[in-house]
């Protein structure tokens, strides 16, 4: 099975109708909701006209009935033909077209629910607004077989002229908030300055080609994604991660496409157009977020479903009851009322434009929620587990000790750790190659080399073979430590990252590095905690380094010693303890454990946001964007939640005020729009929702 996403239908996916849409396949349940996903615009039009003939109807009617009631047309209207009244047969001539022409949909998608077997609102409107229109030409024509009563084909033509206009208006607000994020795409500069054989040309974007050298003036937009390759200047980066503060951009700065240079004079080398530009990949993933829809709409649909039968039942015993004590008039007229007023059409459009609220305000933040689904779980969320190297710290960690054993000399130590980790990328890696470089080191190649993930790296140097990395690794060589393990521990609990040097099976000094916490760290970890949430740092590091770290940022639960490929492992056995658990990750190394997670949250993606999977991704480097994340997909389940309650309220309620005959079918429609007016309504004050935090104290660490 899978959702119609126009009319939220579950349909076959055999039998349904398919579209290929980018590549996705959608499927439909009828032509007509096909036509409104591809065609929206001519959709939109045709209910406008629909919306308009039923609203003509409902004043003519309206004037010939004040004309009646103030005697001017009295004369005329009694007159009858061929047995039928003249006023009647105005009203039949103005409401019969109204009824299948402007309410043609609604009926249609009643007949195509009922052959598929899944009840929707459709089905009551339908039932309502027909049983209005067939015992109103009953009368007209025959009133000899309908006995008494008058006024239900106006009473047809109202009652569609409502539902015709709360549909219309609930689809243009829906429309004008999912366009909201396509508009992003418009603020793409459409010219770029590029330099071609050595010339500055003027090209249009589209002909921007990856390797293209870009030369952005002050003041100017970035005109698709790219590196700074000369000149040094700030850029608002507002657009896409709802910053305010410039962001300083230097050679090798990645930049986004649409952002504004602003003060300096920067040569930019494309790295991505046209549909892998950040901006095109946060609008696509912000609307295939909006299409979802969370498990909640499941329940939704179960709760129609049973419903709307209900309903039946209680329209049909309370026309038989009426009928037997006051007459089919009475009886029919509650019997309308009934079928009216329990449609309850707003349940549909409770999850949707709650999400559709949620998502995009996330969007304006840099903070991108992919699915209903995610928002659905952050209401159970109980555990945040960080990633430590990346995540919660910089990643850049730099040589702080070098401790000699034996007989070796400090600078000899690193030099040796320097050799053995030329061939690695880890941060590491880095940190001793550069801090060997600066200190005048030429660093030569080693013989052979090989990195051990989670451990550490070995190679072999001029007939020795050297090990560096942490204790496991000199497990592993069976290399007995003992006599560092002061050293060690003392540098550890100084929250430094050790490692080992040995040299053909004997230590020979320690080399320890620091990375340092993120700026937005505590006060991230500070909210997460205030909103009552279990916060936890996982790391391939030791016990005592991460004890350290985590001491720091005032996070309580540390899991240490943990190799990358048990990350996946951590995250199982947290859930097999019944906790919904969020993983947050820099997004690359950390893959398998955020999609293990019930939600991934990929942090600090900037332009490379279609390789994460995380469930919620960050474009901004700011921790403190985690605790948004979950407060954001909190306050949209709320929303979805009152919404379902607004949806709901005036059924309930007023289902037995109808059954009793104290409702007009009239006000029961006109209830029906305010009732999904106000689910409309409120999502769209999602939009106005504030995040402040407080701005982060640089001095912290
Ligand atoms: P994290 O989980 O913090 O990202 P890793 O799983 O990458 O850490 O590494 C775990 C530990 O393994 C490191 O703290 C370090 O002690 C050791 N290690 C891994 N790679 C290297 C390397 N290239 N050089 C030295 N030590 C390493
Ligand atoms: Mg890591």
């Amino acid at each position: 099975m899978a959702r119609d996403p126009v009319c939220g239908m579950m349909v076959d996916k055999q039998k349904a109708i398919k579209r290929k849409i980018g590549d996705r396949t959608y499927y439909f349940c009828s032509e007509i909701c096909a036509r409104t996903y591809e065609q929206p615009e001519q959709e939109l039009k045709v209910m406008k006209r629909r919306v308009t003939l039923a609203l003509v109807g409902v004043i003519t009617i309206a004037a010939l009935r004040v004309l009646v009631m103030f005697g001017l047309v009295a004369l005329i209207m009694t007159f009858t033909i061929i047995g039928v009244s003249v006023y009647s047969l105005a009203m039949f001539i103005v409401s019969t077209p109204i009824v299948w022409i402007a309410g043609g949909s609604i009926i249609a998608g009643a007949y195509k629910s009922l052959k598929n077997r899944a009840i929707n609102m459709d089905v009551l409107i339908s039932a309502g607004v027909l049983a209005g229109w067939i015992y109103g030409v009953a009368n007209a024509f025959f009133p000899k077989v309908a006995v008494g009563g008058e006024g239900y084909l106006e009473i047809a033509v109202a009652i569609l002229a409502f539902v015709l206009l709360g549909k219309y208006i609930e689809e243009n607000i829906r429309r004008r908030s999912a366009a909201s994020i396509r508009k992003l795409l418009e603020l793409q500069p459409t010219i770029a300055r590029v330099l071609r054989d050595g010339n500055e040309v003027e090209l249009p974007i589209d002909e921007v080609q990856v390797g293209d050298i870009m030369i952005i003036k002050p003041g100017e937009k970035v005109p698709t994604d790219g590196v700074v390759i000369e000149g040094y200047s700030s850029v608002d980066e507002k657009i896409i991660t709802g910053e305010s503060i410039p962001v300083e951009k230097n050679i090798g700065s990645e930049v986004i496409g649409a952002t504004i240079n602003k003060t300096g004079l920067l040569k930019i080398k494309a790295t991505k157009v046209g549909e892998d530009t950040a901006l095109s990949q946060i609008v696509r993933l912000v609307e295939e977020a909006q299409a979802s829809s969370a498990p909640v709409q499941k329940f939704a649909d179960r709760v129609v479903a049973k419903f709307v039968p209900a309903v039946f039942s209680i329209a049909a015993v309370s026309f038989i009851y009426w009928y037997l004590t006051r007459g089919f008039s009475f009886a029919f007229f509650v019997l309308l009322a009934v079928l009216l007023i329990a449609c309850p059409c707003a349940l549909g459009i409770a999850t949707p434009t709650a999400i559709l609220a949620g998502v995009g305000k996330g969007a304006e933040y840099g903070v991108l929620l992919r699915g209903g689904e995610y928002v659905e779980k952050a209401r159970k969320l109980k555990t945040v587990v960080f990633d430590k190297t990346g995540t919660l710290t910089k990643g850049e960690p730099s040589v702080t000790d070098v401790v000699p054993y034996d007989n070796y000399k400090g600078k000899y130590v690193l030099e040796f750790a320097a050799i053995a980790e030329k061939g690695s990328e880890h941060p590491l890696a880095e940190a001793i190659v550069s801090a060997a470089q600066q200190s005048g080191f030429n660093i030569p190649d080693a013989e052979s080399f090989e990195a051990i993930p989670g451990h550490g790296v070995q190679c072999t140097y001029k007939k020795k073979k050297i090990l560096l990395g942490n204790r496991k690794l000199m497990q592993r060589n069976r290399i007995s430590i003992k006599q560092l393990e002061n050293d060690l521990q003392r540098l550890e609990k100084q929250g430094k990252t050790t490692m080992i040097l040995a040299v053909n099976g004997k230590p020979a000094g320690i080399v320890a590095a620091m990375d340092t916490p993120k700026e937005s760290a505590v006060e991230a970890i500070k909210k997460l905690k205030s909103m009552k949430l279990e916060v936890a740092i996982l790391t391939g590091d030791n016990e005592r380094t991460a004890n350290a770290i985590a001491k720091q940022l005032g996070i309580e639960h540390v899991m240490a010693n943990v190799l990358p490929w048990e990350k996946v492992d951590v995250i199982k056995k947290l859930q097999s303890e019944g906790k919904t658990v969020a993983m947050v990750g820099d997004g690359i190394n950390d893959a398998p454990a955020l999609a293990q997670a019930d939600i991934g949250i990929a942090i600090g993606s900037g332009t490379d946001i279609a390789k994460e999977t995380g469930g919620i991704v960050l474009i901004k480097d700011d921790l403190r964007d985690v605790a948004l994340g979950v407060e954001l997909s909190r306050k949209t389940m709320k929303k979805i939640n009152s919404n379902l309650f607004w949806a709901f309220i005036y059924n309930t309620v007023m289902v037995p005020v109808a059954a009793v005959g104290l409702l007009n079918p009239i006000i029961a429609a006109g209830a029906m729009a305010i009732s999904s007016l106000t689910v409309v309504t409120n999502s769209a004050t999602l939009k106005m929702a504030q995040f402040n935090f407080e701005k982060v104290k640089k001095e912290m660490m």
